[in-house]
Protein backbone atom coordinates (compact mmCIF):
# COMPACT_ATOMS: atom_id res chain seq x y z
CA UNK A 1 0.00 0.00 0.00
CA UNK A 2 1.72 3.57 -0.78
CA UNK A 3 0.33 6.97 0.10
CA UNK A 4 -0.12 8.94 -3.31
CA UNK A 5 -0.82 12.40 -3.66
CA UNK A 6 -3.36 13.17 -6.19
CA UNK A 7 -2.88 17.11 -7.55
CA UNK A 8 -6.17 17.99 -9.37
CA UNK A 9 -8.25 20.59 -10.02
CA UNK A 10 -11.32 18.66 -11.69
CA UNK A 11 -13.42 16.75 -9.21
CA UNK A 12 -14.55 14.39 -11.94
CA UNK A 13 -10.86 13.10 -12.58
CA UNK A 14 -9.75 13.18 -9.51
CA UNK A 15 -12.32 11.46 -7.52
CA UNK A 16 -11.94 8.73 -10.63
CA UNK A 17 -8.31 8.41 -9.68
CA UNK A 18 -8.91 8.36 -6.19
CA UNK A 19 -11.06 5.74 -6.72
CA UNK A 20 -9.14 3.26 -8.39
CA UNK A 21 -6.04 3.57 -6.35
CA UNK A 22 -8.13 2.87 -3.25
CA UNK A 23 -9.63 -0.19 -5.16
CA UNK A 24 -5.73 -1.24 -5.77
CA UNK A 25 -4.92 -0.95 -1.99
CA UNK A 26 -3.24 2.63 -1.83
CA UNK A 27 -4.23 5.43 0.44
CA UNK A 28 -4.98 8.45 -2.09
CA UNK A 29 -5.17 12.19 -1.25
CA UNK A 30 -6.57 14.91 -2.88
CA UNK A 31 -5.33 18.34 -3.30
CA UNK A 32 -6.98 20.53 -5.63
CA UNK A 33 -5.04 23.72 -6.46
CA UNK A 34 -0.75 24.37 -7.27
CA UNK A 35 0.07 25.42 -3.81
CA UNK A 36 -1.44 22.89 -1.80
CA UNK A 37 -0.19 20.33 -3.75
CA UNK A 38 3.32 21.45 -2.95
CA UNK A 39 2.82 21.98 0.74
CA UNK A 40 1.76 17.87 0.55
CA UNK A 41 3.88 16.82 -1.66
CA UNK A 42 6.82 18.70 0.63
CA UNK A 43 5.05 16.84 3.96
CA UNK A 44 7.37 13.80 2.73
CA UNK A 45 4.65 11.20 3.77
CA UNK A 46 3.73 10.60 -0.10
CA UNK A 47 5.44 7.61 -1.93
CA UNK A 48 4.40 9.27 -5.60
CA UNK A 49 2.44 12.22 -6.90
CA UNK A 50 -0.12 12.30 -9.77
CA UNK A 51 0.19 15.76 -10.63
CA UNK A 52 -1.69 18.01 -13.38
CA UNK A 53 -0.36 20.33 -15.29
CA UNK A 54 -3.65 23.05 -15.43
CA UNK A 55 -4.02 24.15 -11.53
CA UNK A 56 -5.10 27.19 -10.10
CA UNK A 57 -2.62 28.96 -8.20
CA UNK A 58 0.63 27.88 -9.22
CA UNK A 59 0.81 25.42 -12.25
CA UNK A 60 1.92 21.78 -12.46
CA UNK A 61 5.06 22.68 -13.87
CA UNK A 62 6.06 25.28 -11.31
CA UNK A 63 5.13 22.39 -8.83
CA UNK A 64 7.50 20.50 -9.85
CA UNK A 65 10.24 22.81 -10.31
CA UNK A 66 9.79 23.92 -7.03
CA UNK A 67 9.49 20.52 -5.70
CA UNK A 68 12.84 19.27 -7.36
CA UNK A 69 14.29 22.68 -6.15
CA UNK A 70 13.84 21.78 -2.48
CA UNK A 71 15.52 17.89 -3.11
CA UNK A 72 12.76 15.77 -3.28
CA UNK A 73 12.94 13.14 -5.76
CA UNK A 74 9.20 11.74 -4.65
CA UNK A 75 8.56 10.29 -8.59
CA UNK A 76 5.46 11.86 -9.96
CA UNK A 77 3.30 11.10 -12.79
CA UNK A 78 2.25 14.37 -15.00
CA UNK A 79 -1.30 14.45 -16.29
CA UNK A 80 -1.47 16.89 -18.81
CA UNK A 81 -3.90 17.95 -21.35
CA UNK A 82 -1.33 19.77 -23.20
CA UNK A 83 -0.15 16.48 -25.22
CA UNK A 84 2.13 18.78 -27.38
CA UNK A 85 6.10 17.36 -27.42
CA UNK A 86 7.38 20.70 -26.25
CA UNK A 87 5.47 20.56 -23.38
CA UNK A 88 6.03 16.87 -22.60
CA UNK A 89 10.02 17.27 -22.55
CA UNK A 90 9.52 20.27 -20.55
CA UNK A 91 8.04 18.61 -18.10
CA UNK A 92 10.62 15.61 -17.96
CA UNK A 93 12.80 17.32 -17.74
CA UNK A 94 12.06 19.09 -15.13
CA UNK A 95 12.02 16.45 -13.01
CA UNK A 96 8.67 13.94 -13.99
CA UNK A 97 9.04 10.73 -14.03
CA UNK A 98 6.47 9.98 -16.26
CA UNK A 99 3.47 11.90 -18.03
CA UNK A 100 0.11 11.17 -19.46
CA UNK A 101 -2.04 13.08 -21.89
CA UNK A 102 -5.77 13.49 -21.29
CA UNK A 103 -7.70 11.60 -21.74
CA UNK A 104 -6.27 8.56 -20.41
CA UNK A 105 -7.25 5.18 -19.92
CA UNK A 106 -6.58 3.93 -16.46
CA UNK A 107 -5.24 1.13 -16.67
CA UNK A 108 -2.48 2.74 -18.24
CA UNK A 109 -2.63 5.38 -15.41
CA UNK A 110 -1.93 1.96 -12.68
CA UNK A 111 0.28 0.44 -14.56
CA UNK A 112 2.75 3.69 -15.07
CA UNK A 113 2.17 3.85 -10.80
CA UNK A 114 3.17 0.24 -10.27
CA UNK A 115 6.20 0.50 -12.50
CA UNK A 116 6.96 3.54 -10.57
CA UNK A 117 6.53 2.04 -7.13
CA UNK A 118 8.43 -0.85 -8.02
CA UNK A 119 11.23 1.36 -9.22
CA UNK A 120 11.24 3.04 -5.79
CA UNK A 121 11.41 -0.63 -3.83
CA UNK A 122 15.11 -1.18 -2.56
CA UNK A 123 14.77 -4.61 -2.70
CA UNK A 124 14.10 -5.01 -6.29
CA UNK A 125 18.00 -3.90 -6.84
CA UNK A 126 19.60 -7.25 -7.72
CA UNK A 127 23.19 -5.94 -7.31
CA UNK A 128 25.01 -4.07 -5.24
CA UNK A 129 25.33 0.53 -5.04
CA UNK A 130 27.80 0.83 -8.16
CA UNK A 131 28.21 -0.49 -11.50
CA UNK A 132 31.47 0.31 -13.44
CA UNK A 133 32.33 0.29 -16.79
CA UNK A 134 35.98 1.18 -18.09
CA UNK A 135 36.41 4.61 -16.39
CA UNK A 136 32.66 5.39 -15.59
CA UNK A 137 30.85 3.92 -12.41
CA UNK A 138 27.10 4.38 -11.72
CA UNK A 139 26.28 4.68 -8.14
CA UNK A 140 22.46 3.49 -7.64
CA UNK A 141 22.18 5.04 -4.11
CA UNK A 142 22.66 8.28 -4.95
CA UNK A 143 22.03 8.16 -9.17
CA UNK A 144 25.20 9.83 -9.47
CA UNK A 145 27.88 8.95 -12.41
CA UNK A 146 31.47 9.51 -12.28
CA UNK A 147 34.06 9.13 -15.00
CA UNK A 148 36.74 11.07 -16.47
CA UNK A 149 35.37 14.38 -16.91
CA UNK A 150 33.70 14.19 -12.80
CA UNK A 151 30.42 13.35 -11.51
CA UNK A 152 27.02 14.16 -11.88
CA UNK A 153 23.48 13.62 -10.68
CA UNK A 154 20.86 12.01 -13.02
CA UNK A 155 17.66 12.61 -12.84
CA UNK A 156 15.40 9.72 -12.50
CA UNK A 157 15.16 9.22 -15.99
CA UNK A 158 18.57 9.41 -17.48
CA UNK A 159 19.15 7.18 -14.57
CA UNK A 160 16.87 4.73 -15.64
CA UNK A 161 18.17 4.89 -18.88
CA UNK A 162 21.94 5.13 -17.60
CA UNK A 163 21.26 1.89 -15.40
CA UNK A 164 20.15 -0.45 -18.70
CA UNK A 165 23.47 1.07 -20.05
CA UNK A 166 25.49 0.24 -17.55
CA UNK A 167 23.77 -3.00 -17.34
CA UNK A 168 24.44 -4.05 -21.17
CA UNK A 169 27.89 -2.73 -21.58
CA UNK A 170 29.41 -3.35 -25.19
CA UNK A 171 26.05 -4.11 -26.08
CA UNK A 172 23.65 -2.63 -29.08
CA UNK A 173 20.18 -1.49 -27.70
CA UNK A 174 17.60 -0.46 -29.52
CA UNK A 175 15.53 2.83 -29.48
CA UNK A 176 12.06 0.19 -29.40
CA UNK A 177 13.95 -1.49 -26.17
CA UNK A 178 15.01 1.52 -24.72
CA UNK A 179 11.91 3.32 -24.62
CA UNK A 180 9.72 0.32 -23.88
CA UNK A 181 12.06 -0.19 -20.75
CA UNK A 182 12.29 3.33 -19.68
CA UNK A 183 9.41 5.37 -20.85
CA UNK A 184 6.79 1.98 -20.81
CA UNK A 185 5.07 0.05 -22.98
CA UNK A 186 2.58 2.67 -24.39
CA UNK A 187 4.79 5.49 -25.40
CA UNK A 188 4.56 6.99 -29.09
CA UNK A 189 7.27 5.22 -30.91
CA UNK A 190 7.56 7.90 -33.08
CA UNK A 191 8.49 9.94 -30.22
CA UNK A 192 12.49 11.19 -30.11
CA UNK A 193 12.37 11.22 -26.45
CA UNK A 194 15.10 8.27 -26.25
CA UNK A 195 17.86 10.64 -28.66
CA UNK A 196 17.07 13.64 -26.93
CA UNK A 197 17.98 11.44 -23.46
CA UNK A 198 21.07 9.99 -24.99
CA UNK A 199 22.26 13.39 -25.31
CA UNK A 200 21.39 14.54 -22.23
CA UNK A 201 23.50 11.57 -20.64
CA UNK A 202 26.34 12.37 -23.10
CA UNK A 203 26.84 15.30 -21.56
CA UNK A 204 27.46 13.78 -17.97
CA UNK A 205 28.96 10.76 -19.43
CA UNK A 206 31.71 12.17 -22.07
CA UNK A 207 30.40 12.71 -25.83
CA UNK A 208 31.98 9.34 -26.69
CA UNK A 209 30.88 7.19 -24.03
CA UNK A 210 27.23 6.19 -25.94
CA UNK A 211 27.49 4.92 -29.47
CA UNK A 212 25.25 5.72 -32.47
CA UNK A 213 24.50 2.30 -34.35
CA UNK A 214 23.10 3.92 -37.54
CA UNK A 215 19.39 2.62 -37.60
CA UNK A 216 19.56 0.20 -34.78
CA UNK A 217 20.20 2.32 -31.53
CA UNK A 218 23.12 2.67 -28.86
CA UNK A 219 26.01 0.96 -27.10
CA UNK A 220 27.74 1.98 -24.17
CA UNK A 221 31.71 1.39 -24.77
CA UNK A 222 33.68 -0.55 -22.13
CA1 LIG B 1 -6.78 21.03 -14.52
Amino acid sequence: MAQILIVEDEARIASFVAKGLRAEGHQPTVAVDGPSGLDEALSGRFDLMVLDIGLPGMDGFEVLDQLRSQGSRMPVIVLTARDSVTDTVAALDNGADDYMAKPFRFAELMARVRLRLRALAPADSPTGDDVVVGRLRLDRRTRCVSGPGGESELSAREFALAEIFFLNPGQVLTREQLLDLVWGYDFDPGSNVVDVYVGYLRKKLGADAISTVRGVGYRLDP
